[in-house]
């Protein structure tokens, strides 16, 4: 690990601690170049499978920035964009898996993003869900619909 301070290539470990829980550990280290000392913090790193076969590192604002495009001129404001990457975050890595399919972060958008804004939902999931008619837009409105009469009358 390089210095941050002087770029040298070369930093001690000075100690070592489990952190999070034991969900990451952190390392004190110190530069013998220029005597600095430093934290660095080691975690596992939930992956991403594409469907080409690639994997890449989960990222939040890859997600925050695909659901910003749905919700392209509706009042949806960066906070509630913010709030929506860290549920979906927490949901995908509450599977406790080191690699997650690509579609499983679609589907753990669709909730959240439903509840944030419908047209931006419904948008995200034409996409998503590769609506190929009129019909599957009506099919999932109606869904909408009966969702929100549902939860306007009192349950049984
Ligand atoms: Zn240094």
């Amino acid at each position: 690990m390089r210095c941050p301070f002087c770029q040298n290539q070369d930093t001690r470990v000075i100690d070592s601690r489990a952190a999070e829980e034991g969900a990451a550990i952190r390392r004190r280290r110190s530069c013998p170049a220029c005597e600095r000392r430093f934290t660095t913090q080691e975690t596992v790193l939930l992956m991403v499978a594409k469907r080409s076969g690639v994997t890449e590192p989960f990222s939040r604002s890859k997600i925050i920035a695909g659901v910003r495009r749905a919700c392209q001129g509706r009042p949806v404001t960066e906070d509630a964009l913010a709030v929506l990457g860290q549920r979906v975050e927490e949901a995908v890595r509450g599977r406790g898996a080191a690699e997650v399919p690509a579609h499983e972060i679609g589907l753990a958008i669709l909730g959240p993003l439903r509840e944030l804004d419908e047209v931006a939902y419904l948008r995200f999931a034409s996409v998503y869900r590769s609506f190929e008619s009129v019909e599957d837009f009506e099919h999932e409105i109606a869904g909408l619909r009966a969702d929100r009469i549902a939860s306007r009358e009192p349950g049984e």
